[in-house]
């Protein structure tokens, strides 16, 4: 059963329209599936498509990745951004090893007991490798949601209480069902009503949607930031990682200086990733990533 008002549209849209990724792929393994959660996170698909690969290819199982250091993992994860994933996905590993025999975990519960795994990461592998039935909001979602169904241009900046009370009330009663129209309303998120150029004409809920019918007035709601990395510590950071993942061993401090000019500001940088557990200060003054 199909069981909301939007519902069979969105699903039949999914079947003819959505990309072909590979951890989609009914024979996926829950693993493959916790690694794209994480990585698609804060990067976007086309970045993670090969990332992905290459990392499935070295560890296609928690166990593989667990019996390595973890700076192996912040090597790997090269240039994709909020590297504190890659140690939680290690750590991730090692849980799963030590705690679960290996098996990434069905239940939603364990899931989001793992290190790193919040509400959303954990419906999605519930919902996306086991076919459960979870409401699994993620920004595309929540746009398509506020939209359709609210009427308002985009979402609160922070998640409410209401948003999941809305994405659970409009989930299909049948599981599997439900992990469809799941995934569907993401893509329909990612493709066509995206945030910047929804294309209402060719949208499978064009005749249903709130927003649409409104006549879609202007947001006008706090003012929305968009993310800037030029300049900030977020920028500072990835250039030392940058050099260490390179290196195939400790790197001696003014390798580490000539990475950005202000002191100041690349002493900050460096104390934060010795905080996040990303590199770790060596007693003779070099810096490594961590064992
Ligand atoms: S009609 Fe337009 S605004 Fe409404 S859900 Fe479809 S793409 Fe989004």
């Amino acid at each position: 059963m199909n069981d909301n008002p939007y519902s069979t549209a969105v699903l039949a849209w999914y079947q003819a329209n959505a990309r072909d990724l590979p951890w989609r792929d009914p024979d996926a393994s829950p693993w493959s599936v916790l690694v794209s959660e994480i990585m698609l996170q804060q990067t976007p698909v086309v970045r993670v498509l090969p990332a992905w690969e290459a990392w499935l290819r070295r560890w296609p199982t928690p166990a593989a990745l667990a019996a390595e250091p973890s700076g192996e993992a912040v090597r790997m994860w090269n240039r994709l951004g909020y590297p504190r994933r890659a140690l939680n996905l290690h750590a991730c590993a090692r849980t799963i090893v030590e705690r679960h025999g290996g098996e990434v975990p069905d239940d939603h519960a364990e899931l989001l007991a793992l290190p790193g795994v919040g509400p959303y990461t954990a419906a999605a592998v519930a919902s996306f490798a086991f076919g459960q039935r979870h409401a699994v909001l993620d920004t595309n979602v929540r746009r398509v949601l506020a939209r359709a169904v609210s009427g308002v241009q985009y979402p609160p900046k922070a998640q409410t209480r209401a948003e999941v009370a809305l994405a659970e009330a409009l989930l299909p009663e049948e599981p599997a069902v439900a992990a469809r129209w799941a995934v569907a309303v993401m893509e329909l998120g990612a493709l066509v009503c995206t945030a910047r150029s929804p294309a209402c004409p060719s949208c499978p809920i064009a005749a249903d949607c709130a927003w649409r019918a409104a006549g879609r007035p202007a947001y006008d709601g706090p003012p929305r930031r968009g993310q800037t990395y030029a300049g900030t510590d977020r920028q500072v950071r990835g250039r030392l990682l940058a050099v260490l993942r390179d290196s195939p061993g400790p790197v001696a401090k003014p390798a580490l200086d000539a990475v950005w000019d202000e002191p100041v500001q690349r002493e900050r940088a460096l104390d934060a990733l010795v905080a996040d557990g990303l590199v770790d200060p060596l007693d003779d003054g070099t810096y490594a990533l961590p064992g």
